[in-house]
């Protein structure tokens, strides 16, 4: 029997991923051919909703060596379905089981003085030596060792008998706001940070800083790897202009359902706040908020049918959307593309965040888990 699907699928190129993470690499060497930074692939959140486990096998064809998750059991899903890169675990890690990590041969980022006790007291009992990466926070105000004592919370951590400082990082506020002074500070204190380290008599292999927006926006802060995440799934983190030839991994698309003529003053769906001003003729499309699209698409948005944009109208209900198909000769069957191109036009994830006052990075994630990911270009 062949597996049934429903209309609205997110369709994953795998191709244009690879091309994307070759297109990072090739630009990082271009821009720095002597020290060229590594990358480190970030495929938290379900590969930010394309789907963890063919992203990161993927990126491991593409020649990823490092890969970086949210929490351990999102490292434990790659590890049971064979993915062998080093895989770094972001999160902190004082409410996990970190059995997880041993059973893994997951990398920890330790962030707080607590998590490095536990940690320690774990590699102990499995009488292992565990290679950590040590976050610094220079100003997120998040997660991470202050900046500014670390003579203080170090030394505890440094001589911890089981573990081993591999990697230092920190992690940017606003790098994706160019008016914003305190990237530049966080740079400083993250500088500040790393020389401190080295006077405690530390010597990480390396260190790290830049997601996407840092990585476009300023060398200075690659250091020896850089840790994309938005970049790989082929969006730039707005307002940011491509530097890097990226295509968009994700697409979602439907097909028409239903067309339906609405007479002059009458009105569709849920609250009837779309009246017809005109004969209108209406296209159901089977895609709602249950599968991430957004209530405030209505009224905001569109949906590309036959290479036009149909407005979102009406309202968006938990399993359908309403689209104005007026004058377009639409019919059910036809496909809808609701993220991607189709004709001469693109909708994209950065458009779309726009449309409701969202970021892209919400837009991919929520994707729904009903909807089936359907890859190509493997
Ligand atoms: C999510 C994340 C990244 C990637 O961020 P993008 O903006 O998607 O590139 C990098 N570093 C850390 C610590 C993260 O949590």
């Amino acid at each position: 029997m062949p597996e049934r699907i429903r209309p609205t699928v997110a369709r994953v190129d795998l191709g244009a991923l690879k091309s994307n993470y070759r297109a990072i690499v090739d630009h990082l060497a271009r821009e720095r051919p002597a020290g060229t930074p590594g990358v480190i692939a970030v495929v938290k959140a379900n590969a930010y909703g394309h789907g963890a486990v063919q992203i990161a096998r993927a990126l491991e064809d593409a020649g990823a060596d490092l890969l970086a998750c949210a929490d351990i059991e999102e490292g434990a899903v790659l590890r049971a379905a064979g993915v062998r890169a080093e895989i770094l675990v972001f999160g902190a890690l004082s409410v996990s089981d970190l059995d997880g990590l041993f059973d893994g041969r997951l990398t920890p980022t330790i962030s707080s003085p607590g998590a490095a006790r536990a940690v320690q007291a774990a590699a102990a009992r499995y009488k292992a030596r565990l290679r950590y990466h040590l976050k610094i926070d220079t100003g997120m105000n998040r997660l991470g060792f202050r900046f500014d004592n670390l003579g203080r919370t170090l030394p505890e951590l440094l001589r911890s008998g089981n573990l081993e400082l591999d990697a230092v990082f920190t992690h940017f506020a606003t790098a994706d706001d160019p008016e914003s002074p305190l990237f530049d500070e966080q740079r400083r204190r993250f500088e500040q940070a790393l020389a401190a380290v080295e006077a405690l008599g530390a010597r990480p292999r390396y260190r790290h800083a830049a997601n996407s927006a840092a990585l476009l926006r300023d060398p200075r802060v690659w250091f020896d790897r850089v840790r994309p995440g938005l970049l790989l799934y082929g969006i730039v983190p707005p307002p940011l202009a491509p530097t890097i030839e990226l295509t968009p991994v994700m697409t979602l698309m439907s097909r028409v359902v239903a067309v339906k003529g609405m007479r002059a003053l009458e009105t569709t769906g849920y609250g009837a706040r779309f009246t017809a001003k005109r004969a209108t003729t209406i296209a159901i499309v089977p895609a709602g908020y249950a599968d991430g699209l957004d209530l405030r698409l209505a009224g905001r948005g569109a949906v590309l049918i036959r290479g036009r944009r149909a407005p979102i109208v009406g309202s968006v209900c938990m399993d359908m959307l309403i689209a104005d198909v007026t004058g377009m000769d639409a019919s059910p069957g036809d496909e809808v593309v609701l993220i991607g191109r189709q004709g001469g036009d693109c909708i994209d994830a950065r458009e779309m965040a726009d449309t409701i006052g969202s970021i892209p990075w919400e837009i991919v994630c929520r994707v729904g888990g009903r909807i089936e990911r359907v890859y190509a270009g493997a």
